[in-house]
């Protein structure tokens, strides 16, 4: 393995939906029919509307304001690499843009073109998505332009009259979270080990349980284990636990029968080994008790590549699965005591 830090990276997708209270579904109502409004609340005009007064905690009201479509930077940044999460596939400014007829920014997209074009001060103008794909979301605002006239927008500031119940009140969202988690110490001697196809515990001082798997330290003494600590543990044992999976195809499920996932405590360890495949045998014989032994794969087939901090002492593409040594079963007496 390489001395280099192995770095592991998960992408979390989902889509939720949330609903927005009062004050925001009128907002959203009013953005799906092209209009933009604020809330007037103690004595100045609050674009987007906010349910309270954010300097005096008072309820801001229903007296609706007609905003923008124009509107005035007064402070931004250029994004000259956009991700998949921002609002525009090509480089453009994030600004606060003080509405015409509001006395706060909102924060949005400004498609100048080129950050040279950007400017405190520059006249910008909402341009819309279709009236028929609008859904009451801030991305029916696509960006703001440069407005081709700077003259103050028609209407702005004048009473919006809201409706008695709000076309919309939910908004669909979706969460993509990309991150990075580096492999710790344990997990890359735990890797290293199954590499060699050895397999590691940490035996703890205080206590003289043996751990396996990456832990790093003892769950009963609460205190750090590190690689003074580790022994080599037999690649046999019993199986203490099981529980029959009956797969649901949920997306990236490659499993369509019963299958069987086992704990395993090993011979002298204090800890089992989970999530263990028990190979030749249908899931129905499968049983507690049953004595075991690894089956790794040849080595030049192993890998560790799915082995990060989650595993937990998973076996990754270096142990095939376990298979039935022979021996008879081993009463529960005589591991239940030393499994924890
Ligand atoms: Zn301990």
């Amino acid at each position: 393995m390489a001395d280099t830090v192995q770095e592991f990276v998960f992408n979390l997708t989902f889509p939720f939906s949330r609903t927005l209270g009062s004050t925001l579904s009128t907002f959203a109502s009013a953005l799906a029919q092209g209009q933009i409004i604020g809330v007037r609340t103690g004595g100045r005009v609050i674009a987007p509307p906010l349910e309270y007064d954010p300097e005096t905690a008072a309820d801001a009201g229903t007296e609706w304001v007609r905003v923008g479509p124009k509107g005035t930077v007064s402070s931004w940044t250029w994004v000259p690499e956009p991700t998949n999460l921002h609002p525009l596939d090509h480089a453009f400014g994030f600004a606060f843009i003080t509405l015409d007829g509001a006395d706060t920014p909102m924060i949005h997209a400004v498609d100048a073109g080129s950050e040279s074009a950007m400017s405190v001060g520059m006249r910008v103008e909402a341009k819309f998505k279709a009236p028929a794909d609008c859904v009451g979301r801030i991305d029916d605002i696509i960006a703001f332009v440069p407005a081709a006239d700077p003259s103050p927008s028609e209407g702005a500031g004048e009473p919006y009259d809201a409706p008695e119940e709000n076309d919309i009140t939910e908004m669909d969202a979706f969460c993509d979270l990309t991150y990075i988690d580096n492999a710790s110490p344990t997990t890359t001697m735990w890797a290293k080990a199954l590499m060699e196809g050895r397999l590691i515990g940490q035996k703890c001082p205080q206590c003289a349980r043996t751990i396996v798997g990456p832990r790093g330290m003892c769950s009963v003494c609460a205190i750090e284990l590190d690689e003074s600590h580790v022994i080599d543990v037999p690649d046999r044992g019993v199986v203490s636990n099981f529980t029959v999976v009956t797969p649901v195809q949920y997306h990236g499920q490659t499993e369509t029968e019963p299958f069987v996932r086992c704990s395993i405590m090993l011979d002298g360890a204090d800890a089992v080994i989970a999530q263990q495949e028990i190979l030749d045998i249908p899931a129905n014989d499968v049983r507690v008790g049953m004595r075991v032994e690894c089956v790794w794969a040849p080595a030049s087939e192993r890998s560790v590549a799915d082995i990060d901090n989650r595993s937990r002492g998973s076996g990754g593409d270096a142990i095939l699965g376990w298979r039935l040594t022979g021996e008879p079963d081993e009463p529960a007496e005589l591991y239940l005591d030393r499994m924890m």
